[in-house]
This record gives C-alpha cells, structure tokens and sequence, in this order.
C-alpha cells in the first residue's frame, strides 16, 4: 500500500523553497495537501478584508499549481487539530509534515498537533522554514537571547545560511477527500469597502511572487537600496514584505539572489553596501521574531519594563483622524492613505505616522499596532510589534523615548518635493511643495484640515509623561 502523509500548509503558501513540503514529497508516495481557513466571524483584532483577501489569491494560485502537478488543495475550516484528525483518520496517514510558525498561537498549535500524533502512534515533522535562523540558533556567548539588533544581526550575519530548495514536481496521486471550495471574503463574512483596493498593486499568488522578486533584483532596487530606501516616493524598497508574510516566496531563494549581488566581482563597493544593508533587514526581521519567541510578554505590555507605567490618553477624536488620514499633517496623512488604498506603507513612513500616534496624540502603541494588523497585507506579528515599540520607545533597541521625530523636519528629509504627499493627498496637489513642510498658518485647501495639534507641545508633554512614567 503507498505510503500516505499530510502537509499542513501555513504560511508556506509556495511550491518553490519549501522544506516541509520537500521532505514530505520525499518520504511519501503520496502527499495530502491541506490548508484550514479559521475560523472567526466579522472581525479580527489581528487582521482584516485587506489581508483576506490577498490569501483567498494565494489560496487559488497555490490550489491550481498543485493541480498541475497532478494533486489536489484540501481546504477544511475550523481548528487545525480537529480537522487534522479527521484527515489523519480519513487517509491512514503516517505522518504529517508542516514548517515551523514562529508566533505564539502557532507554537501552541504545534505542540497541540504534536499530541494528537502521538495518541495515533504517528510523526509530526515540523521544519525551519521562514526564517534562515530560529530565536534559539543566535544566541550570545552565554547562550542568552540578544536585546539589542546590533550584536544580534553580526551573529545572524557569520552563520552559515541554509540554500534554497527545487521546485516540487509531484506529490503523488490527488487525495479524493472532499474539500471546501476556495474561500472569499464571505466566508469569515467580510467586505471590503474600497473599490480601489481590488484594483491593488499587489497581485496574489506564487508566479506573481517569483516575479517581484526577480525585477526587484534586476531593475536595481536592491543594488541602490542603500541611497533610496528612506525615500516614500517612487519604488526604492523591495516591496516583498507580504510575500515573504504569507510565504509565496522562500527567504533561503531571496537570501541567495541578494548574496549573488553581495559576492558577484562586477558588483562595485556602493552595490555591495547597498545588497548588504538589504540584507540586515532580513536580520531586523528574524530580530524580532526572537524576540517574541523570548519574550512573548511583549505582545500584552511594554519590552522595557521602565516604561509600563507611562499614562496614554487614547482619545478617540484624535485616533479617528489618524486613522483616517485627516491630520493635517500631510507626511502622516499620506502614509495612512496609502495604507487604506494598497495595504502597504513604506517603512519611514511607518516610522513617522506610528511615532505620531504615540508621541503627538498619545495614544497607546496597541491602538496603532492592531490597526496595522487589521490593514497590512504584509501584517506579521513580531515585526508589527516591534514597529510599534520601536517609535513608542518601549521596545527592544528601540528610538529613545526622548528623540521624537518632527513630522516636519522629516518631510523635509524624505519627501522633499512633496511627491510622496500629493500622490497620496490629492488636495494638497497643487499646494507649494515649501508649504507642505511646515505648520501651515491658513488653510492649505478648504477641503484640508489644520493641523489637530502643535507638535512642539505635545513633545514637552511626552517628556514629561515619560520621565514620570518612569519614576523620575
Ligand atoms: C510601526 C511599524 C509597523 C510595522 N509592521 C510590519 C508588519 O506588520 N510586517 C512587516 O513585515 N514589517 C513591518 N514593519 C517593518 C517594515 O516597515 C516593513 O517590513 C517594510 O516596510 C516592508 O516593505 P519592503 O518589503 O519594501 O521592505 P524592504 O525595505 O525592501 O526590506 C526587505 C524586507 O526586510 C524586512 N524588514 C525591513 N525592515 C524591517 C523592519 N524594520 N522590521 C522587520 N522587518 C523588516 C521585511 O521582511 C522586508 O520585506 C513595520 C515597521 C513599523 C515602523
């Protein structure tokens, strides 16, 4: 009889670079294929349609690659260990193959799956896949976790890196378990209210993946990634966050394509700095991937526990006009716009609109955090966490509390042109790109509000909320 086993499809939604699904591939005659849409209703603190509705993509796309290779997506909904169960019964499979999660819920699942194997005498072989290394594998010379970024990515950087795997090219015979059909919104009873979000950027599925990441490299970005990247104007960052967040495509292939550049002897010094500063953010990633393996306390309270007891005011007024972008403070406005239109903002201005909300409107850091989860197709957990505790002040190595950007001096800095703002804020189209730099005295446009506070005031005050905070 041929030997049966199961995938559990994760966040690992690729044929391409894919440990567990090797392995099984491998071990097995045939493999079952299963993803298990959860099952919540409505609304999620930690997602969103944004982010739903780029997986039912991915979901499509990986079931039709499976399908051309002669098998067949078994989609079930409901708690991973019971519908496992039922498909570890319905096959007699021996084995089930899944990579590993890095969060919490997804550790807690695993070890709950582990379980359920072992009452049916059966192997649960779960693998390193989304990270080129694990929280435990970089450790300092007394095998403590790292605190701080710097030492921790000159560790992550000397270790030897895990190569990119081939393409699967069978699975064995399709499984004739039923099957849900694929999900759309409806199913967790979504919608999505901007039209023009479904005409986003960003299209799903694995090819689409493959092919971002290969213009990524060839058009440059990377090789002039150190010079643009704090530039929100233009394309001047890799764009890959929600690939490698649902795992369309592997981070060993993306490792290797940015090595090749890093290595390659027709690559002249700015183009290696530049493949090298990208590459440290991979690190910045797994960075804080270890630290919420280490301190899973970090998704309730504060990293630094100085800083617990700072007051917030949270006030709904001031976060409504954040989270709409009608600040008026055109840098922030245009971020979260970007943000409600394509499901992605880049990365300094996540940094402006994030410190923003906790520095200038002080509101609490956990506000902002589950909006970005709720919003971002790249939403992931730990880097989300760290974000937002990074432009608080309270997390690991993060901005001091004290150095609170200027949203002004930072447009200045970065949009100097105002590109990025009138991309983004069509009312501010034709306003003087000079004026867009610094506190309007009258209405830039009647259709554009005023700025809702003064920057200089709210800072004193965040001086002081944090030095009482933290006792002195
Ligand atoms: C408040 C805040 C919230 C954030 N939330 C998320 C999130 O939910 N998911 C997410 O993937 N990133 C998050 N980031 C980090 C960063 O903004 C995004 O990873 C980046 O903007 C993605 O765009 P890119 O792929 O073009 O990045 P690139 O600049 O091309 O970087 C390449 C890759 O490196 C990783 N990376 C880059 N910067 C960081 C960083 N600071 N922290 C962790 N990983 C990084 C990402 O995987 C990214 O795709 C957040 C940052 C802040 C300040």
């Amino acid at each position: 009889m041929p030997r049966t086993v199961i995938h559990w499809f994760r966040r690992d939604l690729r044929l391409t670079d894919n440990t567990a699904l090797h392995q099984a591939a491998a071990s097995a005659d045939q493999v079952v294929p299963v993803y298990i849409l959860s099952e919540w209703k409505h609304e999620h603190q930690w997602t969103g349609p944004a982010r739903q509705q780029f997986l039912c993509g991915n979901l499509e796309s990986l079931a039709r690659n499976i399908e051309s290779i002669g098998s067949k997506l078994i989609l079930r909904q409901g708690k991973a260990e019971v519908e496992l169960e039922r498909l570890i019964k319905a096959t007699n499979a021996e084995a089930v193959y899944t990579n590993r999660d890095p969060d919490p819920f997804g550790k807690a699942t695993e070890q709950r799956l582990a379980k359920l194997c072992e009452n049916y005498g059966i192997k649960l072989h779960t693998y390193k896949d989304c990270v080129l290394h694990e929280a435990d594998e970089v450790l300092n010379l007394e095998g403590k976790p790292y605190r701080v970024y710097t030492p921790y990515s000159k560790n992550w950087l000397s270790k030897p890196k895990p190569a990119p795997l081939p393409r699967i090219s069978s699975l064995g015979p399709a499984s004739q378990e039923p099957s849900l059909p694929l999900p759309t919104l409806e199913t967790w009873g979504l919608t999505l209210e901007n039209a023009e979000f479904q005409r986003s950027n960003h299209p799903p599925g694995e090819r689409a993946a493959r092919e971002r990441m290969k213009e990524v490299i060839e058009r440059g970005i990377i090789s002039h990634y150190k010079e643009t990247r704090n530039l929100p104007a233009g394309r001047t960052t890799s764009g890959l966050s929600p690939d490698l967040r649902d795992g369309l495509i592997g981070i060993r292939e993306l490792y290797a394509r940015c090595h090749t550049i890093l290595s390659s002897l027709e690559s002249g010094p700015a183009v290696r700095d530049s493949a090298l500063t990208y590459i440290k953010e991979l690190a910045w990633r797994e960075f804080y991937m270890a630290i919420l393996h280490f301190y899973p306390e970090v998704l309730e309270t504060e990293f630094n526990a100085d800083f617990r007891n700072v007051a917030w005011d949270s006030e709904e007024v001031l976060f409504t006009a954040w989270k709409q972008g009608r600040t008026g403070f055109p840098i922030v406005d245009a971020g979260m716009r970007q943000l409600l239109a394509t499901g992605w903002m880049h990365n300094r201005v996540r940094m402006i609109v994030s410190m923003f909300l906790t520095k200038d409107l002080h509101c609490h850091w956990r506000l902002g955090e589950s909006f970005f989860m709720q919003h971002l197709l790249d939403g992931e957990i730990a880097s989300n966490n760290g974000g937002w505790q990074w432009s608080a002040g309270t997390g690991a190595d993060a901005a001091p509390y004290f150095r609170i950007q200027n949203p002004w001096t930072q447009t200045k800095r970065y949009d100097p042109k105002g590109e990025y703002i009138k991309r983004w804020v069509p009312e501010l189209k034709d306003v003087p790109s000079d004026q867009l730099m610094e506190p309007p005295t009258l209405w830039l446009n009647k259709d554009y509000p005023m700025p809702i506070v003064d920057h200089g005031t709210e800072r004193e005050k965040t001086l002081v909320r944090f030095k009482i905070g933290r006792g002195g």
